[in-house]
């Protein structure tokens, strides 16, 4: 009997999908942008770390794929005849996460990224198979948390729940090994020589060990920034990868632009952190925003626009072009810019607030969150929709949720349909006029004191969650002035903008601003940061496609 393609336990139906043949006619149709050339058993074609991955389909002859661990390997996949390389890292340019070499003699087709990127742009039939096996093959390698890299940490800790947190929302495969629940854990950081307060630790590909490392030191380490040039003039720099910066990337590129994201932390932006959006068009039975923002990543990169790990810090509008400042000082110039940048989610008012961030306080409610507090009673505090997706995910695995109001209730402030839900789900308590003053707790949130405004009346609870949905403020602070803000610091375009403020800003042309066009020329605004955007997913996607109509504009005039 024939081995199997891979150890991954999978279904037949998905496995002819992640591991489809192609036709020797659909193989000449690869070929025609690569080329054929002979390999030798035990020849290294890809290894672990590599740049610039190319694409690999096997003519004859068999490929193996392994995860080299120190001085052992894990064999994750045979590729027969037919049968290609590759997943979701052969889009983006990033280090390859597995090593490939030929097991026998044989042929293969070889594709650089840039030529696979022209095969998937050009070609239908293919780009649909190819691109399907690409998502799923990551999919099943999230699943089986088999990647590059893994976490040894405790699930108490704010800062493993961060470092998951980044990979998951960066659709980086991990593997987790918890300091409470895994037998062997003690052996292990005995052999990398770490103590149990030097955890969270993340391992980078089986050798580097980053104790408690920043998210931008794992980005490094595993190369997220690696294959982005910061030194060509872009056509467009989008700031931001939240709906609105990931619509105009993906319209921007399958356009023909040079789109370059600088994203602080990871594609989703704010609906990133939404467990179920029910409201975008197309979605009858709803999307999670993080598979919503990674089909979104994934459409983009497969038109060629890449993505910085960092964040803009200023933005220079005095000279032409103008040029977005990023992290390490590196000044990246852009012919036009989406300021795409959004919001940032409101703290509450309590001193000692800070200490349980990540640590029992959470701004969103997703999968990973949702584990921490499996079993338990959870507060959700706000009014919006926001709030009220959450207390209706956080209700399937936790004890109660309570949901706490600052007004006399829901109705002006959250949609009829999650009001309905809420109010038809046992475990949710609706509590009005109430606030929480007081949050306890060493390490992580023990407590937390409730008061009734109305009332006056206090109550602690012994609650460890608290989820706060309490709106947003624009991220415009990385501007200094750059661009004209409305008195709450959202950017204004377009007709807001009056004759009296253009002159302010020294607007130097005949025309007036186009529509999502700031006081500068060329530098747009789209979504949540924008005076006036209704703050909702579709109206971020709209507009972060519709600036693209006129960044066309901008680069002919
Ligand atoms: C929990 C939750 C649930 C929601 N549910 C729904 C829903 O069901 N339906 C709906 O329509 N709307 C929903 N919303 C609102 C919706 O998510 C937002 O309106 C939408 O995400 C706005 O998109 P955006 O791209 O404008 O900004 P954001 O989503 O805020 O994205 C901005 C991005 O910019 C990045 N960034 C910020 N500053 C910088 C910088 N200086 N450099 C680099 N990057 C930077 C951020 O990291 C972020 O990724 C929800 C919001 C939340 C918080």
């Amino acid at each position: 009997m024939a081995e199997p393609n891979t150890p991954f336990p999978l279904t037949a139906s998905r496995s002819e999908q992640i591991f489809p043949t192609l036709t020797s006619a659909q193989i000449a149709r690869v070929a025609k942008y690569g080329s054929t050339r002979t390999v030798h058993s035990g020849e290294i074609l890809v290894d672990q770390g590599d740049r610039a991955v190319p694409f690999l389909v096997v003519i004859s002859g068999e490929l193996e794929v392994v995860r080299p661990t120190g001085t052992t390997e894990t064999l994750l996949l045979i590729v027969r005849t037919g049968q290609f390389t590759g997943e979701i890292s052969t889009l983006s340019g990033r280090s390859a996460m597995a090593r490939v070499r030929a097991r026998q003699d044989g042929e293969i087709v070889q594709l650089a990224r840039e030529s696979f990127l022209t095969l998937v742009q050009t070609d239908a039939e293919l780009s649909e198979i190819l691109m399907r096996a690409f998502i799923l093959r990551r999919a099943e390698l999230l699943a089986q948390g088999m990647g590059d890299a893994a976490v040894v940490g405790s699930s108490h800790s704010a800062d493993t729940l961060r470092i998951k947190q980044f990979f998951t929302r960066n659709g980086h495969p991990y593997t987790y090994i918890d300091l409470e629940r895994d037998t062997d854990v003690q052996n292990l950081l005995d052999h990398l020589r770490v103590s149990v307060a030097e955890t969270p630790v993340v391992i980078c590909r089986g050798e580097t060990v980053l104790r408690n490392p920043t998210n931008r030191e794992i980005a490094n380490c595993l190369g997220f920034n690696e294959a982005v040039d910061r030194n060509r003039v872009r056509d467009l720099v989008i700031v931001g990868a939240g709906p609105a910066g990931l619509a105009s990337a993906v319209y921007g590129a399958s356009e023909g632009l040079d789109v370059l994201v600088v994203e602080t932390y990871s594609p989703g932006g704010q609906a990133g952190s939404s467990s179920r959006i029910e409201n975008y068009l197309g979605f009858p039975t709803g999307i999670s925003g993080n598979e919503l923002a990674s089909r979104a990543y994934t459409q983009a990169q497969k038109f060629g626009a890449q993505m910085l790990l960092t964040t803009g810090t200023r933005l220079t509008c005095d000279r032409r072009p103008c040029e977005v400042e990023v992290e390490d000082a590196t000044r990246i110039p852009a012919r036009a810019i989406v300021i795409a940048t959004g919001a940032k989610y409101s703290k509450l008012p309590i001193e000692n607030l800070s200490r349980f961030e990540g640590a029992g306080i959470y701004y969103g409610a997703t999968f990973v969150e949702a584990q921490v507090c499996s079993g338990q009673e959870v507060i959700v505090v706000g009014g919006g929709n926001s709030a009220g997706q959450a207390a209706v995910f956080l209700a399937q695995s936790t004890k109660h949720v309570y949901m706490l109001v600052r007004g006399p209730g829901l109705t002006d402030t959250m949609s009829k349909y999650l009001i309905r839900r809420i109010e038809q789900t046992p475990n949710i308590s609706l509590l009005t006029h109430m606030e929480v003053v007081s949050l306890k707790g060493v390490d992580h949130l023990e407590g937390v004191t409730w008061r009734n405004s109305k009332s006056g009346k206090s109550e602690e609870k012994n609650i460890a969650h608290v989820f706060v949905m309490t709106g947003a403020n624009p991220n415009t602070g990385w501007l200094y002035g750059c661009v004209v803000l409305d008195n709450k610091g959202f950017i204004k375009t377009g007709s807001d903008l009056s004759p009296e403020e253009l002159t302010g800003a020294h607007w130097p042309l005949t025309r007036r601003p186009y529509l999502l066009e700031s006081s500068v020329p060329g530098v747009f605004a789209a979504g949540d940061v924008r005076g006036g955007n209704v703050k909702r997913v579709a109206s971020a996607v709209g507009e972060g496609s519709i600036a693209i109509s006129f960044v066309h504009q901008i680069l002919r005039e």
